[in-house]
């Protein structure tokens, strides 16, 4: 069972008492973009074999949405943060490529 830390109330919370709110850090197009990048912010998703960057809500506690580091092989959670930041902490980078040897880092 996947069990995150919620950042905000600091809760050990199981999936159960959270909702999913898909990849994490997308940038998005306004008005002025071309077709072709509103289509990739609405379509085109990562999903890496390994380490990945989610979005997720508290929906059974405080409500607040944060983001999750995780790697979809071995369900190992590197860790959770706020969700008003534009890209991972670099603590957190540094922690996840010692530990995962090849990744290639955070975009
Ligand atoms: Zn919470």
């Amino acid at each position: 069972m996947l069990i995150l830390e919620c950042p905000y109330c600091g809760v050990m919370a199981d999936e159960t008492e959270l909702a999913a709110g898909g990849e994490a850090h997308l940038k998005r197009e306004g008005p002025g973009s071309s077709d072709a990048d509103f289509e990739a912010y609405l379509f085109d998703r990562m999903n890496p074999k390994g380490v990945h960057f989610e979005r997720w809500r508290h929906a059974s506690g405080c409500g607040k949405w944060f983001h999750a580091a995780r790697n979809t092989v071995t369900l190992e959670v590197y860790g959770t943060y706020s969700a008003q930041v534009s890209e991972p902490p670099k603590a957190l980078v540094t922690a996840i490529k010692r530990k995962v040897p090849g990744w290639e880092g955070w975009m």
